[in-house]
């Protein structure tokens, strides 16, 4: 047996003790149900363990280090004072409310005298005794020629606490109860609570153990002891997700697909050349951005290990035509491919897309998406596991559970931050196979993203995926022209598409409604029967929506591209991945109430031709500061990386899209955004100890195998 530190001691995830045990004893029935009832409350907020307790950290903090003699409150901010209860008043005052009297209390110290006004409280008179001195914490006012508080704590049972911790509970859990349970749980378990990370690391940063940590947030005696317990339960949370993060990674680099399943796919010779045969048919090349691109995502799925890889580009770089070569590639390799995209629309000018470019070469493309019913489905399920479709295009649908593939080698996913991490599994999981060892072996993966990633995702939720970015743009692309406009000017707006679509160029009107509503502004559908109808009736106006049907709505971006309309007037549906290069103005009324990516994106809807195109933002006079800040931003900026830094900027990293959907980032008390220092410095430590002793055997390490294999953190987030 090996002897460690931890003989004998407990992390907290495994103190496993039901809080109930904390409640006391007494069979009184009024008790008894008291107890029942803290139970469920605690249960609801996944509580049931006394480890699981200790775990549920302050949300804040009533500082009473600073004593404040009565005659010094100030209106607006509670105090901490000590006085004696000198007088008990059930009959002075009736409330307004409820008709029933309102207990006083009176209270004193050397400095003033002051009321506790008890308001559904009457039984405080059996807390607060006549003579005896309280620390109490409150609001207090003058008023009705007193100093009064309706609003105050006071401590009697758990003694005189310098700092009073203040959780976030349920309506039916009294924080004085709460606070009792945390106590006695941290009396009992604090001498047997284990650390979780190494040594030499808390000696470097000078953090505390887990046990004076947990007792420092929770029951700290000064603010120094809570801001240490605060930095090292920080820490080690980031500690862990970076620890996570690394074996994640090192995981990656221990499973190889089987020598069979690599042959296999090496089988289809007669595949081979097809990357060189679209290369071919292209009408022009590829841009420098792009064949690297290709280069790395080949050498990737040549190599034994699952790809997993992100491919960043601007909006109109051409992310889509190197997914086509990526599943070329699984293609000549004798497997399958599947491309992911967030919207039907997408997905649909996806498959036409590879359909005219990709069928002549003799690849098999399919369709799918919860639109396609019945036998056409049915079908197209069988021919998907039989192998007979070797490139499948669609939305959510493809990863429903009835849909399996025969050899699912590749998966790509555009505009990922629109998805969460486990539609991503969901849609691996279906091309899993089993490496020599018996172990997952996921299918190559290419993630692609116009959103740049922030460094704290690009180290945590991305942490394990290689990256390849494409800088520039397919050649001849002319930056486009953005012009902002006030609402009252929109005539000369018009005037201007006027001519773009004499030249035989195409627009989109874009509104921040579909239809007409309480809000004074411009809707998608009432502005299509004005442009249709008044500016333009010598063009063909569409409107599209996300209230349209999915038929109807394929059908019009078809005649769109066919130029068979020549206005389409949408809402943000049309925001991405949309291409119809021959459109070359975009005009977005009310841009105000649009946010800077939705802009961008909206805006990448043109300039996908080598004609000259036109962004104009049209604005109304109500704006805020903000959105000035928006539309300048958007007149002087082309470079969607350089955009999404100010979005940044104006949102917090918090709101940028990705970050919420990830579930990693919700932790207990660190912020990996806000805590972005901390982050890299945990992340450096956890890969130096996982390089060094990638299978933590050291003494010094000993405590992160076990926690990982004991009592992993974070279970509960997908991780
Ligand atoms: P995004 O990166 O925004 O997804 P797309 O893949 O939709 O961009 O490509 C935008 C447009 O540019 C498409 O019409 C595509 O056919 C075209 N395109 C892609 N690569 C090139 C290139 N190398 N030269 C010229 N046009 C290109
Ligand atoms: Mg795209």
């Amino acid at each position: 047996m090996q002897t460690t530190v931890l003989q004998n001691k407990l992390f907290v995830r495994e103190i496993r003790e039901p809080v109930i045990g904390f409640m006391g004893t007494s069979r009184n029935p009024k008790a008894v149900e008291k107890r029942a009832k803290i139970e469920k409350a605690l249960a609801s907020l996944g509580i049931t363990s006394a480890g699981a307790l200790l775990c549920r950290y302050p949300k804040g903090k009533e500082d009473r280090t600073q004593l404040v003699p009565l005659k010094d409150f100030r209106f607006g901010a509670p105090i901490c004072t000590i006085a004696r209860v000198i007088a008990h008043d059930s009959h002075s005052f009736i409330s307004k409310q409820t008709g029933k009297p309102v207990l006083k209390i009176y209270i004193e110290d050397e400095t003033a005298r002051a009321v506790l006004v008890c308001h559904n409280r009457p039984w405080l008179k059996n807390n607060l005794l006549l003579g005896e001195e309280y620390l109490i914490y409150g609001d207090f006012s003058f008023e009705f020629g007193e100093i009064q508080s309706d609003n105050f704590d006071f401590d009697v049972k758990i003694g005189y606490v310098p700092i009073l911790p203040v959780y976030s509970l349920t309506k039916n859990l009294r924080m004085e109860d709460f606070r009792i349970l945390i106590k006695r749980v941290l009396d009992k378990y604090l001498p047997v609570i284990a650390d979780e990370i190494p040594h030499s690391i808390r000696e470097k940063y000078h953090l505390l153990t887990k046990a004076e940590a947990l007792k420092g947030i929770h029951f700290p005696e000064t603010l120094k002891e809570l801001e240490k317990a605060t930095k090292t339960l920080m820490y080690e949370e980031l500690f862990y997700l970076e620890m996570i993060v690394g074996k994640r990674a090192q995981a990656k680099k221990a499973v190889r697909r089987t020598e069979g399943e690599q042959k296999a796919a090496d089988g289809g010779v007669n595949n081979r050349g097809l990357q060189q045969a679209l290369r071919e048919r292209l009408p022009f090349a590829l841009t420098a951005g792009q064949e690297a691109a290709i280069v790395d995502i080949n050498a990737d799925m040549d190599s034994p290990f699952p790809m997993g890889r992100l491919l960043q580009g601007d909006v109109g770089s051409g992310k889509t035509l190197v997914a086509f070569f990526a599943a070329l590639k699984a293609v000549e390799n004798g497997a399958q491919a599947a491309l992911l995209a967030p919207t039907e629309l997408l997905a649909r000018q996806h498959a036409d897309n590879a359909a005219a470019l990709l069928a002549p070469l003799g690849v098999n493309v399919a369709f799918l998406t919860g639109t396609v019913k019945a036998k056409g489905r049915r079908q197209l399920l069988k021919n998907l596991a039989s192998g007979a479709i070797d490139i499948v295009v669609g939305t959510h649908a493809l990863f429903s559970h009835d849909v399996a593939y025969r050899s699912l080698r590749l998966v790509v996913i555009d505009e990922q931050h629109r998805f969460g991490v486990t539609q991503r599994q969901a849609i691996l999981a279906k091309g899993a196979t089993s490496d020599d060892n018996g172990a997952p072996c996921p299918p190559d993966l290419l993630m692609m993203s116009a959103t740049p990633i922030p460094r704290t995702l690009a180290i945590t939720v991305f942490g394990d995926l290689d990256v390849s970015v494409i800088k520039d743009m397919p050649l001849g692309r002319k930056p486009i022209i953005t012009h902002l406009a006030l609402e009252s000017n929109e005539d000369n707006v018009y005037e201007f598409v006027r001519a773009r679509l004499r030249a035989g160029e195409q627009a989109y009107f874009v509104y921040p409604l579909i239809e007409e509503s309480i809000l004074d502004l411009k809707d998608a559908v009432s502005m299509a029967d004005r442009l249709d109808l008044e500016v333009f009736p010598e063009y063909t106006v569409a409107l599209t929506h996300s209230k349209v049907g999915d038929e109807e709505k394929r059908a019009t971006m078809e005649a769109f591209r066919r130029r068979d309309i020549n206005i389409l007037v949408a809402t943000s549906v049309v925001e991405v991945g949309v291409d119809v290069p021959n459109a070359t103005c975009m005009v977005i009324e009310h841009a105000e109430r649009f946010g800077l990516s939705a802009l961008h994106q909206l805006r990448g809807r043109v300039g996908r031709g080598s004609a000259q195109s036109y962004c104009f933002l049209v604005y109304s006079d109500k704006y805020t500061e903000d959105a000035k800040t928006r539309l300048l931003v958007m007149k002087y900026n082309t470079d969607g990386f350089v955009i999404a830094e100010e979005d940044l900027k104006l949102r917090g990293p918090g709101q940028i899209a990705g970050v919420e959907q990830s579930g990693y980032l919700r932790l207990g008390l660190a912020d990996p955004v806000e805590n972005v220092a901390i982050l890299e410095k945990a992340r450096s430590d956890a890969f130096a100890i996982l390089e060094a002793d990638p299978a933590l055997l050291l003494p010094d390490h000993r405590c992160v195998a076990e926690v990982l294999e004991r009592a992993p953190p974070f279970t509960d987030m997908g991780i």
